[in-house]
C-alpha cells in the first residue's frame, strides 16, 4: 500500500471514531437532557427555554474557531435542541391518561343494557328530537330490533343560525322519556359548558360533537360531570389531535369515553364526509379506548350506509352510530341521510347474517308494559337520572 493510501485509511479510522464519539455525546446529551426535564417538571417549570437555547447558541458561535461557519453551526445545534425537546415530547405521549400503555382508561363499560366493548353496539335514533310521537315511534321501533341506546338531538350544531336548532331541555326531556319507556340508555350532544350539568341528568352518555372536538373547556366540564362521553373526531382533525382531546376529559377524571370517527372533509362531493376507515385501527394502535363510527355523518346518504356500516365492523370498530327517523322525508334536519326504522331493520338483519353484527337477544321482558319492567329499569340506570 502506497504512504498516500495508508494516510488516507488512517484519516478514516478517525473519521470513524470521531462519529462514534459524536454519537455517545449526543446520546449522553439526550440522558441529560431527560433528567433536567424530570427536575424541572418537579419544579413545575416549562420544557422549552428559549433564552437558554440562545445562550448556549451564543456560546458556541463565540467559542466557533472554524471551519465552519457560525450560521450552520447554530443550524446544526438547533436539531440537536430540537432533537431533545422532541424525545421529551414523545415520552409525554406515552404518559398519556388514554394511551395505549396506559391502563388507566375503560375498555369495557356497562351503559344500560349495552356493554360497550364487550359486544358490538348500535347507536341508533333521529338526527333531532322533535316531538314526543316521533321519539316515541322511533324508540319502539329500534327496541323491537334489538337496538339499546338511543340517540337524539335536543341541542343542534347547525351550519345556518336559521336552521332548526332542536328543542333545547324540552327535548331532553322527550328524548330521556322515550327511551325509558323502551328500556333504552341516551346519548345525546352538549354544545356548552353551560348545559353539562343539565344534559348529565337527562343523558347517559354525553356527546361532543366534531364542532366542539377542540372546545378545551367544554371538554373539562363534560370530564367532570360523571357520564361516559362521546367524543366525536374533528372536521378536519388529526387522530393525535382526537387522542390530545381525549386526554382533556381523561384528566378531569372520566375514563370511559368512545370515541367516534364520523368522516373528515376532503374534495370528495360524492359524500358529505370521507370516512376516513383505516383510523380504526390506527386508533387501536394509539388506545385502549372503544373506537366507533357515525356512518351517517360520514356519508350523508343513506343508500350506501349498509356498506359503510359492514366496513367499519370489519376493520374493527366497537360499534356504530346511524341516524334512524320514523319518517325521514319530513325530518327537520339530515332528512337525505336518515334510514326509516324498516330501512334501519334491513341494514340490521343483513349484518347479523354477515355475522358482522350479534343476533337479535331476547329483550322483551324488558320491554313488556308490567309493574316489573318498572322494577328492571330502575336497577339497569343508576340513580341520580331524573324520571
Ligand atoms: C350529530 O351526531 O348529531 C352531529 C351533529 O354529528 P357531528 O358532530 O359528527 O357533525
Ligand atoms: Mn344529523
Amino acid at each position: 500500500m502506497s504512504t498516500t493510501k495508508k494516510k488516507l485509511e488512517e484519516l478514516r479510522r478517525k473519521v470513524e471514531s470521531i462519529n462514534l464519539e459524536i454519537l455517545r455525546n449526543l446520546n449522553e446529551r439526550a440522558k441529560i437532557a431527560e433528567k433536567i426535564k424530570t427536575i424541572k417538571q418537579q419544579l413545575g417549570l416549562p420544557l422549552h427555554d428559549p433564552e437558554r437555547e440562545q445562550q448556549m447558541l451564543q456560546e458556541i458561535v463565540e467559542k466557533n474557531t472554524g471551519p465552519f461557519d457560525n450560521a450552520f453551526l447554530v443550524r446544526i445545534f438547533k436539531e440537536i435542541f430540537r432533537a431533545s425537546l422532541g424525545h421529551m415530547e414523545s415520552e409525554t405521549r406515552d404518559q398519556m391518561i388514554v394511551s395505549i400503555k396506559s391502563d388507566s382508561v375503560k375498555s369495557f363499560f356497562d351503559v344500560g343494557l349495552a356493554r360497550i366493548g364487550k359486544e358490538k353496539i348500535v347507536i341508533a335514533g333521529p338526527c333531532a328530537v322533535e316531538s314526543e310521537e316521533q321519539m316515541d315511534k322511533a324508540a319502539k321501533g329500534l327496541s323491537e330490533i334489538g337496538i339499546k341506546i338511543l340517540r337524539g338531538g335536543a341541542f343542534k350544531p347547525r351550519t345556518s343560525p336559521y336552521s332548526f336548532q332542536g328543542l333545547g331541555v324540552e327535548g331532553l326531556r322527550i328524548l330521556h322519556e322515550a327511551a325509558r319507556r323502551y328500556s333504552m340508555a341516551v346519548i345525546t350532544e352538549v354544545m356548552d359548558t353551560r348545559m353539562v350539568e343539565k344534559v348529565a341528568l337527562w343523558s347517559d352518555i354525553l356527546q361532543i360533537g366534531a364542532r366542539n372536538m377542540y372546545n378545551y373547556d367544554l371538554l373539562r366540564e363534560v370530564g367532570r360531570a360523571g357520564k361516559p362521553v362521546f367524543l366525536k373526531r374533528g372536521l378536519s382533525a388529526t387522530l393525535d389531535e382526537l387522542l390530545w382531546s381525549a386526554e382533556y376529559i381523561a384528566l378531569e377524571g372520566e375514563r370511559r369515553i368512545i370515541l367516534c370517527d364520523r368522516g373528515v372533509r376532503t374534495f370528495t362531493r360524492e359524500t358529505r364526509n370521507t370516512l376516513d376507515i383505516s383510523s380504526v385501527p390506527v386508533l387501536k394502535t394509539m388506545t385502549k379506548l372503544p373506537v366507533f363510527v357515525d356512518i351517517s355523518h360520514a356519508a350523508g346518504r343513506r343508500d350506501i350506509l349498509c356498506s359503510l356500516a359492514a366496513a367499519a365492523l370489519a376493520a374493527g370498530a366497537d360499534g356504530i352510530m346511524v341516524e334512524v327517523h320514523p319518517c325521514p322525508e319530513v325530518a327537520l334536519s339530515d332528512s337525505s341521510q336518515q334510514l326509516s326504522i324498516a330501512q334501519f331493520g334491513e341494514m340490521i338483519e343483513n349484518l347479523r347474517s354477515r355475522g358482522l353484527l350479534p343476533p337479535l337477544k331476547s329483550i322483551v321482558s324488558l320491554t313488556a308494559p308490567t309493574g316489573k319492567r318498572e322494577r328492571k329499569i330502575e336497577e339497569i340506570f343508576e340513580t341520580g337520572v331524573e324520571s
